[in-house]
């Protein structure tokens, strides 16, 4: 939890850096199960995970084409499932299309205007998350509705 609530405070900080104070900050949920194992993976690179996907997030709800949304909110669930670490992000924002989402993986791929991204968050994310046995990360997206990317990592 520590790990994740400095990732969030840095992730909002660098959209205020970005964007400037105007911006309007969803809501974030926070749903992190109690007596939360610790990982032994580097903070550092899983720092990173979680700046990469919050930054995603935040930034999809400022998407041009996406209107105001309605109660823009980033759901962030963390829990322990046997030897697994779960985290989740789950977005409310615009949803990806198919033709979109099974690109998001590869280096450099980016829908966002030149100097918005560098197409490398994601493809970075994936590799720190399966260089670790077992690590494994998951997108699930529907247009219109919204995002959830769910990482696994092994405990211990
Ligand atoms: P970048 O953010 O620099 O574009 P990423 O690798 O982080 O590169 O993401 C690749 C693409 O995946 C983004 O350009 C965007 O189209 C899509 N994407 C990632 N996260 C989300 C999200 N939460 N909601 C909608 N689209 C997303
Ligand atoms: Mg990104």
């Amino acid at each position: 939890p520590t790990l994740l609530d400095n990732s969030l405070e840095l992730a909002i900080n660098s959209m205020q850096l970005d964007m400037g104070d105007e911006i309007t900050l969803p809501r974030i949920e926070k749903h992190y199960q109690t007596n939360l194992p610790s990982l032994t993976c580097s903070a550092v690179e899983i720092q990173q995970v979680i700046l990469n996907l919050l930054r995603n997030a935040f930034q999809a709800f400022t998407h041009a084409d996406y209107g105001a949304p309605s109660n823009p909110t980033i759901a962030i669930h963390a829990e322990t499932d046997g030897d697994w670490f779960l985290l989740r992000f789950v977005d409310n924002g615009p949803g990806m299309p198919e033709d979109v989402r099974r690109h998001i993986f590869e280096p450099f791929y980016t829908t966002k205007d030149v100097g918005q991204g560098t197409g490398l968050g994601l493809s970075v994310s994936y590799f720190i998350i399966t260089e670790h046995h077992g690590g494994s990360i998951h997108v699930d997206s529907t247009p219109g509705e919204g995002t959830e990317f769910s990482i696994r990592l092994p405990v211990g």
